[in-house]
């Protein structure tokens, strides 16, 4: 058989079999000669055909398609050098390790008997790259061997395809030959496969991979490669996998994870279902939403809780919401110790807890006066806690008697008060429970102590100590009965005096005689005591040389009675007065002379407020007001002091009120809202408006300027330092404005000493105007129930109770200021709290005179707080009888009663704590003369003990000049010495 018949039977014999396999394979084929049919075009060398035949194509037919092999078989001649090139093969995806499969059948060389002497039965692989094509130019010396290709099985009489596949490697250019050389071999090539492996582009743990070409370079078996989170996914490091040399991903390295609200579905990360959630970047799913919250449409991070259910600061996000629990049941007051002041309130768990077990209970008190509800205060003690508390009961102790308390208890739990809750308090569901009660005890006073301060051998003087000793709650009379020891108890002859104080000088006594003395208390509403017994003798006859002394203490005896004579006089005096209109009945009445002849407008009756400034106040231009210092701090901005130079106008001296800014337009109106309402008025004794500035940004109100300032804070500086007669005339400049004010029907409702301002002739002038002024910024102002403000300790009973404001309540906050004024000012009824405050004015309680008060004007006060509005004098009434005092100095010389451990709240015998002082100076600071502390030390009184010692004398020789500095003091160490000391002792 000649080789081209060997070729032929190759070729037939085998195509069947190889033509259906299939590979699966993640290959990237560059050259398939099967493929390429009769376009092969492979170079064969050397050129010439003849004798020495090399590699030829055979074309065979099969089904209508072409298919082509090279083969070559010159098995009898010897030195064979057949070469097959295949075309220029491009190298793609910088791939530089191909894979070569090359199917092909060698013969047997046996089979050729002596033909075989030459026969190979292998042939050579050879490759050699370049960068470009160079066509039919073939060097031998340019290819490089990769391989010797040798048969598996040596086709001998049946023949068998073999398929071997070698690696080129290394390749670097654009593209590269293979070249096949025969040596002598009886060959068929069937197929020559060029192609590379690729790792395929792939998802693995939700990170992106590009399709890469399998191996490292440079022999290595793994190529890195870096991918990218899919969309909504992150990590934390680049995610990376490696492509084998068989093209397979392995070891993926960083995990990528779906962001919160996504969650992976099938190599994507998806968006939470509505309903579902998920809180942060994790693999997990998304979960539904817990009880009682809901997710708004989908992709949610949290579920935020259903309206009326909240979560706490420490619940999770996670966590289902719970509600507010319900208000606590049957809370009841116990009365325990109704004398003691003290009352249990208890009550049961709420019925519904929110679905929480973090139960809290708070409680809260307040006293209240018609609509006027004040917390309690300190004074209240509520025990264990008042806040926090898991047990269900309280204890309330130290509360007043007669007065109503309203005890609000509401249940907490871990949601009740978290932050940023933003459901008012009113809309939430009711967790208080309110239980009001008051106890009704008159807290009886009690005679504790009787002393014998002094007596002669006819007169006894006693003092009694009495407990409670409250100020205000003091008993106002004590009933005190005596009589002669040895009376024979069948005819009893006793004498009963009713007293306003707690000291009496009894004369015309029995010498050398023992009496029986019993002080008995009576509380204010009359009722009696606690008593108590004593028994003291007279003093022996005297010689008559002792007679002037005995005199002398009849005359001091009579004048105590005669201080009782005078107050019972006064009291009656004040239940004739009363026939008079009450005085809002006058300043409205219909009578045409009464009429003002101006009344105040109030500005809110303009629809637009900007009228009414432009229509009472002169605008004044900016460059005109000149601001120095700032001298004090307003509501709407700081207060300066400065210059207005008004064109054609002498330069002044004036307060400039302005308005700070980030102000809104209701503020801006309000604050000119002042000046449209002082722009009314001229008079002497208000506050005069120099004009406004509203025309530019900063808006202003320039006023006169008071050089004193604030007239609480004048007095207090100069305490003791102004005679009676001055400080009369400053309230008879107060009154006077206040005067014209009601006249032109003006209701100021915030009359105190800080809101009149004084200037260097110490002339007073009302101040503070303006409608949200009413008590907005005054720090005096407390809250009623009804929402607004009032200075409790100034106001008007019926003005508290049921907001009555009128001139009648001016009148009575006059009546205050008059007290302050005389009492350098002193605050009010001292450190009592609010309620005290009102439960003792409804007691028909009033403030004491203050010390060296002339008993006129004491009186004049008492007029102006009477519970009775109409009443009360009207302003032109209190101009008149304060002139009339100015006009006849003497009128001022007697001086009201005057209880210094009331009236100037002396610490008796100790410090506030309840321990006696430790110090000099800690006893000057609680009597508010540390001024003196230096002259105490100058003059070596040094120690408590040494205070004790000191004569009125004394007190003078150290430097204390002032009388009322030096009364101050007086009566302190006295009050140190013995709480009972009688008044007449100290005529300083
Ligand atoms: P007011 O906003 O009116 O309460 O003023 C605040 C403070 O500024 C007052 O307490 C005074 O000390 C001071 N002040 C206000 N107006 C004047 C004025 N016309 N003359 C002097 N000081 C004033």
């Amino acid at each position: 058989m000649d080789s081209r018949g060997i070729k032929r039977l190759l070729f037939s014999s085998v195509f069947f079999n190889y033509i259906f396999i299939t590979i699966q394979t993640k290959e990237e084929v560059l050259l398939d000669m099967k493929a390429l049919g009769s376009e092969l075009g492979w170079l064969t060398w050397p050129y010439e055909q003849g004798e020495k035949q090399g590699w030829e194509v055979v074309q065979r037919s099969l089904n209508g398609s072409q298919f082509y092999t090279y083969s070559v078989c010159n098995v009898g001649v010897r030195e064979q050098d057949n070469w097959l090139r295949t075309t220029f093969i491009q190298r793609r995806l910088s791939a530089s390790r191909v894979f070569v499969e090359l199917q092909f059948i060698v013969r047997d060389c046996n089979s050729f008997g002596a033909s075989s002497l030459t026969c190979k039965e292998t042939f050579n692989l050879f490759s050699a790259e370049f960068d470009a094509d160079v066509g039919t130019n073939f060097r031998k010396s340019q290819f490089k061997k990769v391989a010797t290709i040798a048969s598996d099985e040596i086709t001998r009489h049946d023949l068998r395809i073999n398929t071997e596949t070698r690696v080129v490697d290394g390749l670097s250019k654009k593209g590269f030959y293979l070249a096949f050389q025969d040596i002598g071999a009886c060959v068929a090539l069937l197929s020559v496969r060029v192609f590379y492996k690729t790792c395929p582009a792939t998802i693995k743990s939700l990170a992106v991979f590009p399709e890469t070409v399998a191996g490292g370079g440079e022999n290595q078996a793994l190529r890195e490669v870096a991918g990218a989170c899919v969309e909504n996914a992150v990590s934390e490091e680049l995610p990376r996998i490696y492509c084998t040399v068989d093209g397979e991903w392995v070891v993926p390295v960083g995990q990528c994870q779906c962001t919160a609200g996504f969650e992976a579905i099938n190599d994507t990360c998806q968006e939470c279902q509505p309903g579902f959630f998920k809180a942060s970047v994790s693999n997990n799913a998304c979960e539904p939403c817990p009880a009682n919250t809901q997710a708004h449409g989908s992709g949610a991070l949290f579920c935020s809780c259903t309206a009326g259910f909240y979560r706490a600061p420490d619940d999770k996000e996670t966590d289902p919401c719970s509600g507010l629990p319900s208000a606590p049941q049957d809370l009841i007051a116990t009365t325990t110790q109704l004398a003691a002041g003290k009352l249990q309130l208890t009550w049961s768990p709420p019925e519904d807890t929110g679905g929480r077990d973090d139960i809290t209970y708070s409680v809260e008190c307040r006293c209240c006066m018609g609509s006027a509800c004040q917390p309690c205060g300190e004074k209240v003690r509520i025990e264990p806690f008042s806040s926090s508390l898991t047990d269900t009961w309280v204890t309330v102790s130290e509360l007043e008697p007669s007065i109503n308390y309203t005890f609000t208890v509401e249940a907490h739990n871990g949601v009740s008060l978290t932050p940023g809750q933003v459901m008012p308090r009113s809309n939430r569901p009711p967790s208080a429970s309110t239980v009001t009660t008051s106890l009704h005890y008159t807290d009886p006073p009690k005679v504790t102590s009787i002393r014998l301060d002094d007596r002669s051998p006819t007169t006894l003087s006693l003092s009694w100590a009495v407990a409670p000793r409250r100020p205000l709650n003091r008993p106002t009379r004590y009933e005190l009965t005596y009589r002669k020891k040895d009376d024979n108890l069948d005819v009893t002859s006793y004498t009963v005096l009713i007293l306003e104080k707690n000291f009496v000088q009894i004369s015309d006594l029995f010498p050398g005689t023992a009496y029986l003395f019993r002080v008995q208390a009576l509380s204010p509403d009359g009722s009696p005591g606690g008593s108590m017994e004593e028994e003291f003798e007279t003093m022996p006859e005297v010689a008559p040389s002792n007679m002037a002394s005995i005199l002398g203490a009849v005359a001091g005896g009579a004048a105590v009675l005669l201080i009782v004579a005078v107050v019972v006089l006064v009291r009656k005096r004040r239940k004739n007065s009363h026939t008079r209109q009450g005085p809002e009945d006058t300043y409205f009445s219909s009578s045409e002379q009464l009429k003002p002849l101006k009344t105040y407008v109030d500005p809110h009756t303009y629809e637009d407020p900007n009228t009414a400034v432009l229509k009472f106040a002169s605008e004044l231009h900016p460059s005109h007001v000149t601001k120095q210092k700032v001298i004090g701090a307003g509501e709407f901005g700081e207060v300066y002091r400065g210059i207005l130079k008004a064109p054609g106008r002498k330069e002044t001296a004036v307060a400039i009120k302005t308005l700070k800014p980030g102000y809104s337009e209701k503020q801006r109106q309000d604050f000119l809202s002042e000046a449209s309402i002082m722009g009314q008025f001229s008079h002497q004794n208000i506050i005069r408006l120099e004009g406004v500035v509203t025309k530019f940004k900063h808006a202003m109100i320039v006023t006169e300027y008071m050089d004193n300032g604030a007239l609480d804070k004048y007095l207090k500086v100069h305490d003791g330092e102004l005679p009676s007669f001055q400080l009369v005339g400053m309230m008879r400049g107060i009154a006077a404005g206040m005067k014209y004010l009601s006249d032109m029907s003006y209701v100021h409702r915030d009359l105190a000493a800080r809101n009149i301002l004084v200037n260097n002739s110490l002339e007073c002038k009302v101040s503070d105007f303006g409608l949200s002024r009413v008590l907005e910024d005054d720090p005096e102002g407390t809250y009623t129930t009804s929402g607004g403000k009032i200075p409790i300790r100034w106001t008007a009973p019926e003005a508290i109770a049921y907001r009555k404001f009128t001139s009648a309540s001016d009148v009575w906050s006059f009546g205050i200021v008059m007290w302050e004024v005389m009492a350098f000012g002193e605050r009010p009824y001292w450190d009592m709290s609010n309620c005290e405050v009102m439960k003792a004015i409804n007691e028909a309680f009033r403030l004491p005179a203050p010390m060296d008060c002339p008993s006129a004007v004491y009186q004049l006060m008492l007029q102006c707080w009477l519970q009775d509005r109409s009443k009360r004098p009207r302003f032109t009434d209190i101009v008149s009888i304060l002139e009339k005092l100015l006009r006849s100095p003497d009128s001022l010389k007697a001086i009201a009663d005057f209880d210094p451990r009331i009236s100037i709240r002396l610490p008796s015998t100790s410090g506030s704590d309840g321990s006696p002082f430790r110090s000099v100076s800690e006893w000057l600071e609680s009597i508010k003369m540390s001024q003196y502390s230096e002259n105490f030390t100058c003059a070596g009184v040094v120690t408590m003990e040494q205070v004790l010692q000191m004569k009125n004398e004394d007190i003078k020789n150290i430097g204390v000049r002032l009388p009322g500095h030096l009364k101050r003091i007086a009566y302190s160490i006295l009050g140190l010495k013995d709480q009972t000391s009688t008044l007449s002792v100290f005529a300083v």
